[in-house]
């Protein structure tokens, strides 16, 4: 029997995609210019084809330029570098991502790290971690936004919160645990060393899971009444998968996310939220 309220991720991406569709919109009327995105894509990886050309169609959908740039799996270092500096100077251009992996004679933390720190739109270079770090204003990781913004609309209140987040990527887990901390939320950050997980999580009133192993959290690890995030996306012959046993975790918590259906959706949508923010804090000064 499931007793948890289901987090509709789908319904909420859909709301957040309307209004930056005004958004945009207004912006353009206001300043005479839309928004814009470039993705960077090298080499001929299927999936981060599929990735990019969904976030291309999402940001034409919203009215956000799109600027696909995909080049060849052996461009040599110098090309990739001399576009990414185009891009950075380019005034159409408001955020820039670099879709990962890149081929193996690149470095892909180099060429991320290239993009200006005010386009840097999918917020992992260090300027954008090390303003998250410090509190300042900047672009923040597409994820772990997205789970923010899906506490918020269901009114979750996170001060004063004991939230638990497994993972510590530098994508997910980790600026997780920064925006839950900024939030006012007591934070406990886990990861594959940690000594008796289950009774870490049981302390949980927020419960955020960035690992990638399927249904590794049991329904006798979730507090009674606790907001469970599922942020595991694994693909399984049976299909996508989340973190969280969710049949039995449904009795015990208060909402849940589902897989597919509740993060997913979520992270797109963020990415033309942060382009938006990106044109915007480049008028603002
Ligand atoms: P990652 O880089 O592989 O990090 C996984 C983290 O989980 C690591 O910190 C690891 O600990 C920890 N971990 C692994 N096994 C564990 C265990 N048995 N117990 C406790 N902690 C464990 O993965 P990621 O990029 O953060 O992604 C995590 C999940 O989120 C994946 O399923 C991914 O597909 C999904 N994801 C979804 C979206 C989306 O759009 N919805 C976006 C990004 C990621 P160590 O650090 O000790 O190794």
């Amino acid at each position: 029997m499931m007793a948890a309220t289901l987090i509709d991720g789908k319904a909420s991406a859909a709301a957040l995609r309307a209004r930056l569709t005004i958004d945009v919109a207004a912006f353009a009327a206001t300043h005479g210019r839309t928004p814009g995105l470039a993705t960077l894509l090298i080499g001929d990886d299927a999936g981060s084809q599929v990735y990019v050309g969904a976030k291309q169609r999402a940001c034409a959908e919203v009215g956000i330029s799109g600027f696909d740039h995909r080049l060849a799996a052996d461009t040599p270092r110098a090309a990739v570098v001399g576009l990414l500096d185009e891009l950075n100077a380019d005034p159409d251009v408001s955020g820039i991502l670099c879709q990962l992996p890149v081929p193996a004679q690149l470095n892909g933390a180099e060429l991320t790290n290239r993009i200006a720190a005010d386009k840097d739109v999918d917020g992992l270079t260090v300027a954008s971690a090390g303003r998250l770090a410090l509190g300042l204003p900047g672009l923040r990781p597409c994820t772990p936004t997205g789970v923010i913004l899906l506490l918020a609309a269901q009114g979750v209140h996170l001060k004063g919160a004991e939230a638990v987040v497994i993972g510590r990527s530098n994508l997910f887990g980790k600026p997780m645990g920064q925006l839950l901390l900024a939030a006012n939320a007591t934070v406990t950050i886990c990861h594959s060393r940690t000594a008796d997980l289950a009774a870490i999580c049981r302390r949980a009133d927020v419960l955020v899971a960035a690992v990638g192993v399927p249904n590794l959290i049991q329904g006798d690890w979730i507090k009674p009444g606790a907001v469970v995030i599922d942020g595991g996306m694994n693909r399984l012959d049976s299909g996508l998968t989340g973190d969280v046993d969710f049949a039995a975790a449904s009795e015990v918590a208060g909402a849940i996310t589902p897989v597919p259906g509740g993060v997913g959706p979520m992270t797109i949508a963020c990415l033309l939220r942060n382009t938006l923010q990106a044109a915007e804090r480049v008028l603002a000064g």
